[in-house]
């Protein structure tokens, strides 16, 4: 059985429960960057048009259990307002009887959105009694919020469980992430060429394995690479490092058979800061030296890689992308995939640093696609599906 789609499923006068990930970034109440919201709108759009009473729900940051103001949802009510071009009403809370009689008022082709549902800390705890009294919104219930689809919480989780015997289904912007990155890991065109970077082995270990498994190569930067140099005997100086999973790497070396490609020069500093002096070196890093970008000789090296493939994943920056002298190997790969997508390859980025690094140099929309969900999608690469949405099936 397959998950419906929002459009195949009836909503005229009917209250559509949704759950969106609108967990903007805000500096003193502002909202500065609008593309978790933007990118809801086709979803919201089509339940609008077609006559539907759409109630929407959404975390935004990590408050601590209750309400904070400065975590408060107000702001995307207004700016969701202008982007529709129609008032889109607001609650305090996301529970109790005030909402309850707010989602009742509704009507037709109107919308009222929740308060953060993390001012409850029964929403990541998945609360039945949180999720019952969620849930009492809905006739219909609809999953578009693709950043927390791999966790289990009550508006991603318990609500949809208790709404089983009513019309269920996912957004279009999830139906756009599991058909990018669902097609590139059950069915790529090859080669298929992995890019993993970033500060840590161990948060994408499990996603590595999984990519060994599926694409042709792998090209690591960022400080993972050094915790491989470590297992291949090499000198890494001060750079950021995993002791503990040195034999990891290793047995990871052994299995992969030629696959994994590591930097062969890294750009070295003494210090992290905008004003650093650099040098680059091959082999081993000197002592009071930290690695903080692939060196160009990598960067060539990768850049064929990426040239000759018709699938490309990529998750993690290269280097320190944050401060311009370690830039640059992040900034080429982001290049080097942009004009690869121009000659027909499928390309995607992870979400995440290496999405906030695309967009930043304005390649967002020469790539195939840039998830919105970091987390999500290395979830998803690693295990091909999520518990939240196998739950909508029927
Ligand atoms: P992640 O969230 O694991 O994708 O890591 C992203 C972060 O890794 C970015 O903030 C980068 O600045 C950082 N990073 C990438 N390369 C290095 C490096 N060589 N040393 C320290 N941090 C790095």
């Amino acid at each position: 059985m397959s998950v419906k789609t929002v459009d195949q499923i009836e909503v005229r006068g009917k209250a559509v429960l949704m759950r969106v990930d609108f967990n903007v970034p805000l500096d003193n109440g502002k909202i500065t960057d609008d593309r978790r919201i933007t990118q809801a709108l086709p979803t919201i759009r089509n339940v609008l048009d077609r006559g539907g009473r759409l109630i929407l729900m959404s975390h935004l940051g990590r408050p601590k259990g209750g309400p904070e103001a400065k975590y408060s949802l107000r702001p995307v009510a207004v700016r969701l307002g202008e982007l529709l071009g129609q008032n889109v009403r607001f609650a305090d809370d996301c529970i109790g009887p005030a909402v309850e009689q707010a989602a009742s008022q509704l009507k037709d082709g109107e919308v009222l959105l929740l308060e953060n549902l993390r001012f409850h800390k029964e929403e990541e705890k998945n609360d039945p009694n949180f999720s019952r009294q969620l849930a009492k919104l809905g006739d219909i219930y609809i999953n578009d919020a693709f950043g927390t689809a791999h966790r289990e919480h009550a508006s991603t989780f318990g609500v949809p469980q208790l709404l089983a015997g009513k019309p269920r289904g996912i957004g279009f912007l999830i139906q756009k992430e599991l058909k990018f990155l669902g097609e590139a890991i059950s069915n790529p065109k090859r080669p298929f060429v992995a890019i993993l970077g970033g500060a840590k082995v161990s948060d994408k270990i499990n996603v590595i394995e999984r990519l060994l498994e599926k694409a042709d190569t792998l090209l690591i930067g960022g400080a993972m690479a050094y915790t491989f140099f470590l297992a291949q005997g090499k000198k890494v100086g001060g750079s950021l490092v995993e002791p503990d999973k040195v034999e990891l790497a290793k047995k990871l070396l052994e299995k992969a058979a030629g696959k994994i490609q590591l930097p062969v020069d890294t750009v070295i500093a003494s210090e992290m800061t905008d004003t650093a002096q650099t040098r680059v070196v091959e082999g081993d890093i000197p002592d009071g030296m930290e690695g903080f970008d692939i060196g160009p000789k990598t960067v060539e090296r990768y850049r064929g890689r990426i040239a000759n493939a018709k699938t490309i994943i990529w998750n993690g920056p290269m280097g320190v992308f944050e401060k311009k002298p370690f830039a640059a190997g992040t900034k080429a790969i982001a290049e080097a995939v942009a004009a690869i997508t121009g000659q027909g390859a499928i390309t995607i980025i992870g979400g995440g640093d290496s999405a906030a690094a695309i967009e930043q140099m304005g390649l967002g929309d020469k790539v195939s696609h840039v998830s919105t969900g970091g987390g999500a999608s290395l979830e998803f690469l690693e295990n091909g599906h999520f518990s939240t949405l196998d739950i909508l099936r029927g």
